[in-house]
């Protein structure tokens, strides 16, 4: 049963927040941390995938997928706290106070920190570590969940599925929510997993073998949302491509169900084809040398256009090529 309990997982769901990767640096070293190679370690910032160097650039990422709200992530937010606080605050300035902003970290934030972030966050996860979770009444962190509520924030974990995930059960009744990640492997973890005895649950997804059976229990209650790895690659990812594919397609480019874009490209130095003419200015776009134009006029007219020809579908705004096919 998946639960929706958190409005940043709602909003999440609907492909409608912008990762704000806010820095990799981070003094835990947690054995499954699911960071890549390119960002674990590196005082480097992402608005989604696109690597970036100030709140004005993040919200022109934001714009581009018609954002309704921000996850910072990283990393140990609270360790640039200066900069997770500058950036809040040039989104809900773009965007209003309804941009709904929430901030992942590893500690238990105290009085001055939970201080600077108000009226710039509205929801915390803690992501206290597995060593502490069977005595997690007794710890910082449910001492930091309450200050943090009575002071306004909405509250809650987010943590991996671990084997011993149901011990989080007794801290339930303090929290808003609980937010459980499906164990995932990655390029850094991946040895760690091998000495522990896991292992993937297939080759083709990354989640770990088990780990949504250790999280079932706990996950039936209301306040717990399990999100699996197969969940954020397809729907997630995809309504977030939608959402940046309506907003950046041109009128010649087809967006396909899975938020991809398609279209043809001609390489021909002998300027617009008439063939493409015809079809009115706005059905092609000459650009880095090549013509661009709607996939199903290279196929049509392919007999009356000359040089190489290919049809394209890539991630939406110039993002990565997924499929190049040559039209003979
Ligand atoms: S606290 Fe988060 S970012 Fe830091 S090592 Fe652990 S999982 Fe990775």
């Amino acid at each position: 049963m998946e639960q929706m309990s958190a409005r940043g997982c709602v909003l999440c769901q609907q492909g409608a927040k912008m990762v704000l990767f806010i820095t990799g640096v981070c003094r835990r070293a947690c054995w499954y941390c699911p960071l890549s190679r390119e960002r674990k370690g590196q005082d480097r910032i992402f608005a989604n995938e696109k690597e970036i160097s100030s709140p004005e650039e993040a919200v022109v990422v934001a714009q581009l997928m018609s954002a309704l709200g921000t996850g910072i992530t990283g990393g140990e937010p609270l360790d640039r706290i200066e900069r997770v606080v500058a950036f809040a605050r040039v989104l809900k300035e773009a965007f209003g106070t309804g941009h709904h902003i929430h901030l992942y970290t590893s500690r238990a934030p105290g009085t001055d920190d939970l201080r600077n972030l108000a009226g710039l966050v509205d929801e915390i996860r803690m992501h206290p570590p597995a060593e502490c979770w069977d005595h997690i009444r007794e710890t910082e962190y449910r001492q930091a969940v309450c200050r943090a509520r009575d002071m306004g924030f909405s509250v809650g974990f987010e943590v991996p599925a671990l084997p011993k995930i149901g011990l989080l059960e007794a801290v339930l009744p303090d929290l808003d929510f609980l937010t459980i990640n499906e164990l995932e492997w990655g390029e850094t973890n991946a040895d760690e997993m091998r000495r522990r005895g896991f292992a993937p649950e297939d080759s083709i997804h990354n989640a770990v073998a088990g780990s949504r059976d250790w999280a079932a229990e706990i996950s039936r209650h209301d306040k717990v949302r399990f999100c699996s790895s197969r969940f954020k690659d397809s729907v997630q990812l995809r309504e977030r491509l939608l959402r940046i594919a309506r907003n950046t397609a041109r009128p010649f480019d087809e967006v396909t169900g899975d938020g991809t874009v398609v279209y043809g490209v001609v390489e021909n130095e002998g300027g617009i084809p008439s063939a493409i003419r015809e079809y009115g200015e706005d059905m092609f776009e000459s650009r880095d040398g090549t013509i661009e134009t709607a996939w199903w006029i290279l196929v049509e007219e392919r007999a009356r256009i000359g040089g190489k020809k290919s049809v394209i579908e890539r991630y939406p705004d110039r993002g990565m090529v997924v499929e190049v096919s040559p039209v003979p």
